[in-house]
Parts: C-alpha cells; structure tokens; sequence
C-alpha cells in the first residue's frame, strides 16, 4: 500500500514567478503553504499535475510578458491558474486563454490554494510538517525578502498598484520580527525590507504595539528597523520615502545596527514633474536632507529609480533632474522611459513626450549616472570593505558590498577566491572599480 504522504504519490504544482520583488514574496508564501499541505513543486512543466502563473501587470510589456508565460504555461502543460497582478484583468487572460483553469488576483492566497485544491486535491496526513518555521523561499539560502505591509495610500498618477493590492496594511511588529528572526535562525545573512512604502509602516494600524521578546514593540518604522537591527544580520532597506521620521534610522547606521543603504524612489527632481506625478513627499527639500544624512553617516549609500519622459517634462525640468542628479550624487541611479499603464492617471496628462526626446533623454540621463557613479566607485579602490558572498564557482567568487542589493546593484568580483561559501561575509581589499562593480581580494583570508 502507498501511504499518503509517500513523495510518488504527492501532488505536484508547477511554479512561474514573474515581476518584482514583491510578487516573488507572494509566490513563497503559496509554496510554503502548498509545502506545508504536503504538494511537491514540480521543476517541469510536465512533471506538474498544475502550473501557477504568478504574474506582473505594472507595465505593458510586464502584461505581454505575462500573458507569453501564461501560453507557453498552456502549450506545455495545458493546466494552469493564473494569479497576481494581471489577475485583475480576467477577460483579457480569457480572451487570449479561454481554457486557463482559474484566475485570481494579487495576495488571493486563499483563493489561489483553493483553486490549486480543485485541481489537483491534496493529501490528507494529519502528521505532514514539511515546512520549516521561516517556511520555504525562492531567493538563495543568504539572504531573504521581508515584507512588512502590503498595498499603498499613495496615488501617484502613473501607477496602478494601490487599485491592483488595495490601500496600506501593515504587518504587526511581532509577525514581522518573528518572521525576521525565524530567517535569521535558519541561516539568513541579509534580510531586505521591502513594501510599496516602507517609511509609511504601521500607519493603518495606528502604530500599535505587539509583543515580542517580552516586551511591546510599536508599528512604527523607526522602532521595527530598531528591533530588526538587533538580529545579528544585514538589514537594507528598500522602498523608503524621505518623510522627516527617516532621519531618525541614520543613527542606528551610524552604531552599524542597519546597513548604510536606502532605496528612496525619487522618480524626478523637477517640481512641476513630481506635482504631475503626485508623488508623496515631493514637497521634501531632498537635497538638504540627503546632505545632513551623508553628515552623521558619510558611507550612506543612496539608490534611487527616476522615469524620464513623464508627460509635460521640458527640456528644463529634464535639466533640474540632471543637475539634481550632479548634486546628490547617488551611488546607484535606475532609469525607466515613461510609458503609459493601463488605467493610470497619467495617461490622460496633456504633453506626452515624443520616444525620440525620451530616448535621448535616457541617455543623456544613465550617461550623467554613470560618470557619477564611477567616481564614487573609484573611491573604494584601496579601502578594505565588508562584502557578502552570493556566488562561488571554479573561477571566483562573486559578492557584494554593504551598499549594493541583489539583483538590482553592482557586484564586487573577487577572482580566483574559491574558498568561501555563498553567505560568507569576508573583508576585501578593493583594487579595481567600473561604473558599475568592484574587483578585489580577500584580506582576511
Ligand atoms: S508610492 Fe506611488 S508608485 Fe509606489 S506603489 Fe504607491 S502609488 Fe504606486
């Protein structure tokens, strides 16, 4: 007889995981919940009795990337449900894909496993604890996402996000350090706070207190980075507005309880622009406050994303941003073309810029960024700097500095180092940089 819970006979859900950071988070959450329900996630589509597409609908080409992966999803396996994002518009996926099984939309976990239960039933085993207590993640071993709220109270007029997952709700303290503390037990080094606006954290709740270690500890953004800086790990923080209350993180920078690094979105620096986009703080003086963070944390490093070619953008609001640019400059700088999103505001401004103007505009922009960028690189060349491995092979390692995130920032390549392991933070000797990355040896080892 098999029993339940034999592995041959457990059902197995195929897994595709498209967009951001956010949406993977999302697709970790089902997997850990399915794991713990005893299914198996299939590595092929046709090892899979279904395949979940998890998708992005941000921007156009998001939508046509998701709706290729929901056909090829279809044409390799023929048993798909699809959530996230573009989840919201049905009658689009239907139109393309009548015979998809379901579809649901973002942060549906209920709906989603309820779907996954029709198509393929699991099994029951009342003794099944498959799922370890920091449950099952996508990103590697070191390092891992945390999110600490969902949706979004701001309405920027180029975005949809806040219609697609709804207005902001924070996760108590207590869940998210618990979370926090369960990754870091389980071998996590790095932990990346992400939201749709981190600095926001706690608002609907009113800040309030939950429990943890023994004592309340508040919903409040200063005081949840302040508890997670106690854990032992890195701690980069993402998505953060610069609101007064952030001033008051770069003191636990300054005592190294949370790493030297904030991802502020600022989008623009032209007034007019930041109005027209109504982006929250964009009555801020920036430039002011990112001078007096640099004063009590020289090392602070900033990256930002900036969309160039925003409807009404004049030549000299492109310029304002340039010379914003000149003036704080960022370590790291994202540059995305404008284009329109299906639903947003924006779409209906007057001005829309023509591709060619936003083209050369992008380029004169990652130009600007790049000479700035390579500078502040070049300082690191003959410093020794902390750097945490994420990739080790025959020829070397590949890690990255206290200001750099995966994925999104530069790399320190340390060739010919193959004694660490991905996790390891070493000390490094820097002796090369670009405008993008970092060379060095290790000089602790
Ligand atoms: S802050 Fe603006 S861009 Fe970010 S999710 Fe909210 S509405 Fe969208």
């Amino acid at each position: 007889m098999v029993h339940p819970s034999d592995k041959a006979s457990a059902p197995r859900v195929g897994i595709v995981s498209l967009g951001c950071p956010k949406a993977l988070v999302d697709s970790e959450r089902i997997i850990t919940k399915l794991r713990a329900e005893g299914y198996d996630i299939a590595p092929t589509y046709e090892n899979a009795d279904v395949v979940l597409v998890n998708t992005c609908g941000f921007l156009d080409s998001a939508k046509a990337e998701s709706l290729d992966a929901i056909g090829e999803a279809m044409a390799e396996n023929g048993r798909v449900i699809v959530t996230g994002c573009l989840g919201v518009e049905e009658d689009r996926i239907r139109a393309q894909y009548p015979n998809v099984l379901a579809v649901t939309g973002p942060h549906q976990y209920e709906a989603v496993i309820e779907e996954i239960h029709k198509a393929a039933p699991p099994l029951h085993d009342p003794f099944l604890d498959l799922v370890p207590p920091e449950g099952l993640r996508l990103t590697p071993r070191h390092y891992a996402y945390l999110k600490i709220s969902e949706g979004c109270n701001n309405r920027c007029s180029f975005c949809i996000i806040p219609r697609l997952r709804g207005r902001l709700a924070s996760r108590p303290a207590a869940h998210v350090l618990t979370e926090a503390e369960h990754l870091a037990a389980a071998g996590v080094k790095e932990l990346l706070v992400i939201s749709q606006d981190t600095s926001a954290y706690g608002l609907d709740l009113k800040y309030a207190a939950s429990e943890w270690r023994g004592a309340p500890v508040s919903a409040r953004f200063q005081d949840l980075v302040q508890a997670l800086g106690t854990l032992g790990v890195w701690v980069r923080l993402h998505y953060v507005y610069p609101y007064p209350h952030v001033d008051q993180v770069m003191a636990l920078m300054a005592e190294g309880l949370v790493l030297p690094y904030l991802d502020i979105p600022f989008q623009h620096a032209s007034p007019s622009i930041l109005k027209a986009m109504r982006r929250p703080a964009h009555q801020e003086k920036t430039l002011d406050r990112i001078r007096s963070w640099r004063s009590q944390v020289p090392d602070l490093a900033i990256r930002s994303t900036f969309i160039v070619g925003f409807p009404g953008e004049t030549e000299e609001d492109f310029q304002i941003l340039l010379d914003w640019l000149e003036e704080a400059r960022l370590n790291r700088a994202g540059c995305f073309i404008y284009e329109n999103v299906g639903g947003a505001q924006a779409n209906d401004l007057p001005d829309h810029i023509a591709e060619d103007v936003k083209a050369d505009r992008y380029r004169r922009f990652m130009e600007k960024q790049q000479e700035i960028s390579a500078e502040l690189l070049s300082e690191k060349v003959g410093k020794k700097i902390n750097v945490i491995i994420d990739e080790v092979d025959e020829e070397g390692a590949i890690g990255r500095s206290e200001w750099d995130a995966p994925e999104i920032d530069g790399n320190v390549f340390l060739n010919g180092e193959t004694d660490v392991q991905p996790g390891d933070i070493v000390t490094v000797n820097i002796e090369h940089a670009d405008e993008y990355d970092l060379w060095g040896q290790r000089a602790d080892g």
